[in-house]
């Protein structure tokens, strides 16, 4: 079944006087339990289509459906109340609170959700139990990238968006985060997009598509997908 149905959906910024076409025309189906990777040059409209997806910007053009709900006709409050409950997000920068244990910076997102995961097995997912009494400071930047995640995941969302969660990582701790991301979607069966540059992720996903100047230029489908675990 298809969760996100996208048509002709658009983003025009305007940027003094001058309009930015940050993403134009994109018709995209985004599949429940899904692993997607948008990949493409610096300023070709990732992270605008990611985050019109999660819900934090409003698209200028075109219809975008999750489930039946059309997103791009939510006002602040729906937008707002759909995130909360139906998106998990990770981003370059894990925002924990420092003066907070993994645990607690976990557990602190569990009361504004209806039917959160215990927080030991949202730390499992992550492979992190064994730092659960650790404090962001204790922990490296893997480890905290990890913390995050299993704070994004613990409210069971629909899907899990991740902005180049690896952006701050050297190239091994970022595979590592990764295939903790990849494993996340094998067993939680959560729709996942994620940003990245990293090639290695591009063979767990299920698709790569590909942007180019704010359109998808091609999609490319993983028929020999690599298995995370
Ligand atoms: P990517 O994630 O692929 O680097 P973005 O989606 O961030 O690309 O940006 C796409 C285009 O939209 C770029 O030209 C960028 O400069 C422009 N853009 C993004 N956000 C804004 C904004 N808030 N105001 C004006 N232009 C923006
Ligand atoms: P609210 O009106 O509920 O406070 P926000 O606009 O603050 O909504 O964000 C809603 C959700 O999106 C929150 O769960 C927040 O964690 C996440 N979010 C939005 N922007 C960021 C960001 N830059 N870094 C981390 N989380 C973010």
């Amino acid at each position: 079944p298809v969760v996100f149905r996208a048509r002709g959906l658009g983003k025009t910024y305007q940027a003094g006087d001058v309009p930015v076409l940050a993403l134009r025309d994109v018709d995209l189906d985004i599949r429940r339990g899904e692993f997607l990777v948008l990949l493409g040059p610096s300023g070709s409209g990732k992270s605008t289509l990611l985050n019109i997806v999660g819900g934090l910007e409003v698209a200028s053009a075109g219809t975008l459906f999750y489930e039946d709900h059309e997103l791009t006709r939510a006002d602040d409050a729906e937008l707002t109340r759909y995130r909360r409950e139906h998106v998990g997000f990770v981003f370059q920068f894990y925002n924990l609170i420092p003066s907070l244990t993994t645990w607690e910076n976990v557990a602190l997102v569990t009361d504004i959700v209806a039917d959160p995961m215990p927080i030991d097995e949202a730390l499992a997912q992550v492979d992190l139990l064994p730092r659960r009494d650790h404090f962001p400071a204790q922990l490296s930047g893997g480890e905290q990238q990890r913390v995050a995640i299993a704070r994004a995941i613990v409210k069971r969302p629909q899907v899990l968006l991740c902005d180049e969660p690896t952006g701050a990582l050297d190239y091994a701790t970022g595979k590592r985060v990764l295939e903790t991301i990849a494993r996340v979607n094998a067993t939680l069966g959560t729709t996942t997009v994620v940003i990245t540059h990293n090639a290695a992720i591009a063979q767990m996903a299920d698709r790569v598509v590909h942007l180019g100047d704010g359109r998808i230029q091609r999609i490319e489908v993983n028929a020999h997908k690599v298995d995370p675990s």
